[in-house]
Order: structure tokens, then sequence, then C-alpha cells
């Protein structure tokens, strides 16, 4: 195949842009010819100028920019036929053998019904005397391929779609934002984001942000009178200490009965029914706008790589596949699946079969939801009868992390309504030995769902053996059965040393939870940890300032950012920014690397270049440091560019937890107490680390858990994002000549 296009099309969405600099790249990087269809399928439609090949350099500098570049539109003429015999003919006289149509439902559908028709169009396009058959032979087989753009995350054959993460931040910000003025007044909000067909944002914004009750078209309320309900629990919560209560309700909510619930009609219930001031914001484009987050930068680099592959390989093929993420793998799904799995979950809500529904959307869609119910509450449910109630430890450990605080809360609650006790240990492991312990109730979490660092206190205390005494009769003392320890690599530590020791101190005989929550992404048992998304966001946020600052003034960054011996946070921050370099320690950085990064630079910015931005991780190599690395870099740039540094330091622990980390939390949470729970049944109670493993939650046993990490220098032995290192290295190189 020698030449293939793309377009963009329907909704815009975040990240699209991500997208359209990787096919662009990786198909020159593979010597294949790349055209742009400029305002989707209009600019098919039109062909012309409409229709143009892109330079390696024309997708620079657009990584960071939310919409689309190439343009987006609707186009009722591609929903006739004779539109679509225009755009084939566009086609065929473009000599485009490959499509790659980046957009949601209506856009895929559409691209579905191109290759459906496609030997016909072709056909009347011979008969209409337009093309010759020898032309309509060598056309037959166009492969089309998807890749879906829809920030309500509505359709099948892919976790995530592009988007759709930016959306939730935008929610999430606006949400966190809203609860300070609420709280100050004591306010009702009511607060309507996107998705007519699909809860997705609703339900993930509502987790996200700790809101009071939520409205989705999956799941409608199950009570008849489900208005009076609503305002029950939020006037229980407000009796139980809340300042403010907020509904999140999605565009498409409704009733058992199919009758819309619009955010107005939610406003008006609560003023009348529970007296107070409320208010109704709706959030609208904003949630399409904005810079889009690291994983959606991420998720359409990647996705847009594998759609070029996937074209390549996939000659003649009328089936078109769908590229999409499973896990933190590539997928491909055909479309007819796809359509027809996405369509039952219409079907299923509009022939009001619920469960089904919520099941559809696959995934932890239900799952989260049954969280939810549990954790916006008012109180916890009363305790069963006869049922066994365990008095479970709680702490943080280890550097602070975002998203420790939604992990507490969602631990405390879940527990709590399971009719536990649950003891928070403060200060980590220096507090267990000290005897910090306090009892935690529902109300005393409240908030944490959205906050940053960690309320309970946390440090990188690892106890010594003199100190084990003191920690197994506190433990005694408070009769812990069961221990959650959320936090970096100094708890897993702590937490092992205890597991290890249990057949000396009694008290340390009993199941023991780490769940991951470190922003560097150094544990094992786990793909990610909570906190390194916030602090990934961090760091581009910080990126993107450096380069345009850099622009200015033909200048090169060398950024250093956090991770200690794993470079995850370095690889994934130059993936999203589009950094030239990236040194990870993993790798190491020897005087040839930096020579020949030298000459990179000096003969990119010979040809134009004006900036350049090199991602350091702190420990990539100690002799080559940042100021190291600037100096030589300064001084063979001579007048060509200057060199600055920008060390990141503890901007990138801090702020707010990003949705995901919130989310990720939530469910790790949640699941660790249910597998505590278990355990506590088990004859032999297991100690065990809690993760996320192609997109579902796992428990490794401590046992297997030590082999799994390289002690020496900790971190993992096996690091799958290592993969993504000859991405990244293709898509920042220079132009290749002749692109
Ligand atoms: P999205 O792709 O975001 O769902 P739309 O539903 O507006 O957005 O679809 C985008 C474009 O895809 C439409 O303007 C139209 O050109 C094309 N399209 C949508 N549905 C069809 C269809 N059934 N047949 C042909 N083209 C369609």
């Amino acid at each position: 195949m020698n030449r293939i296009a793309l377009l963009t099309s329907g909704g815009d969405a975040p990240g699209m842009n991500a997208a359209v600099r990787s096919i662009v790249r990786t198909a020159l990087d593979k010597g294949v010819e790349i055209y742009a269809i400029f305002e989707g399928y209009q600019g098919l439609v039109d062909g012309g100028e409409r229709i143009r090949p892109l330079g390696w350099n024309d997708v620079g500098g657009i990584l960071h920019r939310g919409g689309t570049v190439i343009g987006s539109a609707r186009c009722d003429r591609f929903r006739e036929r004779d539109g679509r015999i225009e755009a084939a003919l566009n086609l065929v006289t473009n000599g485009i053998e490959g499509l790659i149509v980046i957009g949601g439902d209506g856009t895929l559908t559409g691209a579905h019904i191109l290759r459906q028709e496609w030997p016909d169009l072709l056909a009347d396009l011979v008969d209409s005397n337009q093309i010759t058959m020898e032309r309509a032979d060598v056309c037959q087989d166009l492969s089309i391929v998807g890749i879906v753009g829809s920030i309500d995350n509505d359709f099948y054959g892919t976790d995530m779609t592009i988007g759709a993460d930016t959306a939730l931040h935008r929610i999430t910000e606006a949400v966190d934002a809203i609860s300070s003025t609420a709280a100050s007044h004591q306010r009702c909000f009511v607060v309507e984001v996107m998705g007519r067909h699909c809860g997705y944002l609703a339900l993930m914004g509502a987790l996200a942000s700790g809101a009071d009750w939520v409205l989705i078209p999956e799941y409608p309320p199950e009570m008849e009178d489900w208005e009076s309900k609503m305002c029950e629990v939020l006037r229980l919560g407000r009796e139980n200490g809340r300042r403010h209560s907020i509904v999140i309700v999605a565009e498409g909510a409704q009733d058992r009965n199919g009758v819309p619930i619009e955010s107005s009609y939610v406003k008006k219930v609560l003023q009348e029914q529970l007296g107070e001031e409320t208010r109704v914001t709706i959030l609208g484009h904003v949630q399409r706008g904005g810079s889009p987050s690291v994983f959606d930068r991420n998720l359409s680099t990647l996705l847009g790589a594998a759609a070029v592959d996937s074209i390549l390989e996939n000659r003649s093929s009328n089936e078109i596949p769908v590229i999409g993420m499973r896990g933190n793998k590539i997928s491909h799904t055909y479309l007819s699946e796809c359509l027809s799995r996405t369509t039952e979950v219409s079907r299923s809500i509009a022939n009001h079969d619920y469960d089904l529904a919520l099941k559809g959307r696959g995934g932890s869609f239900a799952s989260v939801f049954d969280i939810f119910r549990t954790l916006q509450r008012a109180y916890p449910h009363d305790p069963v009868p006869g049922q066994r109630r365990l008095r479970i430890a709680i702490m943080n450990a280890g550097a602070p992390s975002p998203g420790m605080n939604s992990a507490v809360r969602a631990a405390v609650r879940l527990a709590l309504d399971k009719g536990h006790t649950i003891i928070g240990v403060r200060h980590g492991f220096r507090g267990l030995k000290s005897g910090d312990f306090n009892e935690l109730r529902w109300m005393d979490v409240n908030g944490w769902a959205q906050l940053g660092g960690a309320e309970l206190g946390t440090n990188r205390f690892v106890p010594e053996e003199g100190d084990l005494y003191a920690i197994a009769r506190n433990l005694e003392e408070w009769n812990i059965e069961a221990l959650l320890v959320i936090g970096g690599g100094s708890g897993y530590f702590a937490a092992m040393e205890l597991y290890e020791q249990r057949n000396v101190f009694s008290a340390f005989n009993i199941p023991i939870i780490c769940l991951p929550a470190t922003i560097d992404n150094n544990l094992p048992g786990s793909e990610l940890s909570v906190g390194a998304d916030t602090a990934l966001n961090n760091i581009i946020s910080a990126v993107d300032k450096i380069k345009q600052s850099a622009v200015a003034s033909q200048r090169v960054f060398v950024v250093e950012v956090m991770g200690r011996y794993c470079g995850y946070l370095a690889l994934m921050s130059a993936l999203a920014t589009g950094a030239e370099r990236v040194y990870l320690p993993e790798e190491g950085v020897t005087l040839s690397d930096m020579v020949d990064d030298v000459g990179q630079l000096i003969t990119g910015f010979n040809q134009g270049k004006r900036l350049g931005v090199i991602i350091r991780n702190e420990k990539a190599n100690e002799t080559y440091s940042t100021s190291f690395m600037v100096d030589l870099f300064e001084e063979e740039g001579g007048d060509l560019f200057d060199v600055r540094q920008a060390i990141l330091g503890h901007i990138q622990q801090g702020g707010n937890p990003s949705p995901f980390d919130r989310i990720m939390a939530t469910r790790l949470a949640t699941a660790s107490i249910d597998q505590l729970e278990l355990q506590m049944e088990s004859t032999e109670p297991e100690s065990t680390c809690a993760g996320l493993q192609h997109g579902q939650i796992v428990f490794t046993s401590f046992d297997i858990i030590g082999r799994l990490m390289d002690w020496e220098n900790y971190r993992p032995r096996e690091q799958w994002w290592l993969g993504l290192r000859p991405i990244a290295r293709v898509l920042a190189q220079p132009a290749p000549k002749g692109s």
C-alpha cells in the first residue's frame, strides 16, 4: 500500500490530534504517503483542496491541543448514496488505498456503509464513465480501519474512547469547584453532564467527585417515587453533617417509564421537597474542550500507530477492524460486532431491560454503579444480626500519593456498610509503632474523594526489628484482625516484614493487603499504581508551559521528573508531550548517548527547529546529572540554542487526584475489603497485594510478590510500559528525509 488517508468526523474529542500526529508519523516512517481529509466526510464528498498530503512537520506542536486540527463536520450529504458516490470518486482519483476513520458511532456507521457499498459504488462510477473498469478493478480492496473518538465512552470494542478521560477531567474540575461554593452556602447543586445514551461520564464523574446522587440512562431509579427517596437520602446526609448536596444528571437520564429526567425537573423537586435553594449547572461543551489529558494523548498515540499497522496488514478485507484498548493492550474488534453490541445497549434501555443495559456497558461499569450506591449513602446499613464483624486497621505508608484519600474513604465506607469496625492508623508505620490509632466513622472521611495528599498522614518509616514488639502490642490491644496498607514501596516493604515475622509475633498472623499508591508506579503485582496518573498530568501541564516559553527563545529544556529507579513517569510524559529524548534509569545514560543527542539538536536547530525538550528521570544516572547535561548541551549548542533545566520536584506529588486515580483507588479499596473478608473466612488467610492487570483487579500473594520485585533497583522485574519505547522514539525523531 502506498497511500492512505485519515479523517476525523462527528463530535470532536480531545486527543484526536495525538491520533492524527501518530498516524501521520507512523505512516511516513513506514514509507507510506498519508493524506488528510479535512472536515470529515464533508471533505471526502467535496474533494479538491480538502484532500491533501501531510508531512512530518505538519503535525508538530499539536499534541497538547484540544479538538482536531484537520477539522470535523456533520455531513448530511454522506448519509445519501449520491454523496457516498462522490466520496468514492474522490478516494479513487486521489489514489487512496486505505482509510483511517476517527469518530463516534455515527461516523463509524458511515464507514461501515461505505465499505459495504464499495464494490457497487465503483460499479456506478464505471457505469457513469467517471472511472475506467481497470481502475475500478485496482481499487476493489479499499481497507478501512476505525478508531473511536467520542467523549461519551459509549462504544463497544474499547475500554476507553478518545476524549472520555479528558471530559472526566473537565467534569471533576467543575464539580470540585462547585462543591466548595455549595458547601459555603449549604446549597444543593444539580450538575448536568453529557451522555445522551450513555451514563459513563455521569457515573464516573459522580464517583470521582463524591457526589450524592446520580441519574443515568442505563439504570433509572428503581422505585416509583424516586424523587422522595432521593430527597430523603440528601436530607439524611445533611442531618449527618454534609454541607452540600450534589446531584449529577446525565443528559439522557430517564425514569423507568422512559420519561426523560431533566435537570430543571430535579431542581424543582429538590426545592419543593427540601425547601433548599438549588442551582443547576449545565456543563455543556466545556466537557469537550481543553487540552487532552495524558491518558487521552497516549491512548490516541497508541491507537493511531496500531491503526497504521493494521491497515497495512489488513489489505482486501471488507470487515473493518476497530482499534481499541483492553487493559493496556491494543485490541482489534470487527466494526460490525461493535455496532451491534453498542446498539444492543440502546435497545435494552428502550425495552426497559436495565440489568441488561448495565451489563452491556461491560468493564467495571456495573460494579462501579454498585460501589457508588454505597458510598453516597447518608449512613451505613444497619448491621445484619449474627454477621461476623471484623476490626480492620487502615493506614497509609510511603510518600504521599494523590488518591490515597479516595482509597481510604472508599475502604472505610464499604467496610462500615458491611458492619465492620475501622481503625485508622495515623502517620504510617511510625503511628503503628506509637499506637496513633483512632476509630473512623462514616462522616470522618466525608469530602475525601477529591482531596490530594494523605489525611491519615504518611511517611517512609520502615520499622526495625526492635520496633516490632511495640507494633504487635498495639495490634493486640486494639484487637486488629486485618490490615490494609495503602501506599508505596516502603509500605510494601514494612508490611512484608510483619508477614515474615508472623511466627514470632502472633499479632502479625492476620491477613494484610497492600494497595499500590505511589506516583512512581514501581510496585509489583499491578500495572498501575494510584497517583501515577495525577503525577503525569501534573508533569505534562508543566511541560506544555515550558514548551511555550522555550519556543519563544530558541531553547532546549532538560526536565527532570520523579520516579526513583522506575522510568514510568519519564517515558509516559515524554510520549504525551512529544519530548525529543527521554532518559530512563532502566537504560542509563552514556556519554555517547548525549553526544548523539547534541548532534541531533544541532541538526534540528540548523533546520529551523525552535525548541527542544529532554525528559530525564531523577535517577537515570548518578554521574551525568541534570545540571551536567544542561552544561554539556549549552556548551555544545553554542549560539544555536540556550539550555535550561526544570526540576519539577514535589509539584508532581501534589494537587487533587485525577479522575482516573480517584476511580482506581475506589475500585481497589472496595475490592480489598471484600478480599479481607474472604481471607478471614479461610483457614489459612493469605496476605496479598492488590493490583490492576489487564483491566481486572487481582490479588497476588506476598509469597509471590517478593519474587516479582527487583529489590536492588526497587522496581518490578517486568515492566509492561517499556514496550512503548519504540513508538516514543519513532514519533519524536526529526523528520526523516523527504517527509
Ligand atoms: P459521531 O460520529 O460523533 O457519532 P454523528 O452521529 O453526527 O457523530 O456522525 C458524524 C457523521 O457521520 C454524520 O454527519 C454523517 O456524515 C456520518 N453518518 C452518521 N450516520 C450515518 C449513516 N447512517 N450513514 C452514513 N453516514 C452516516
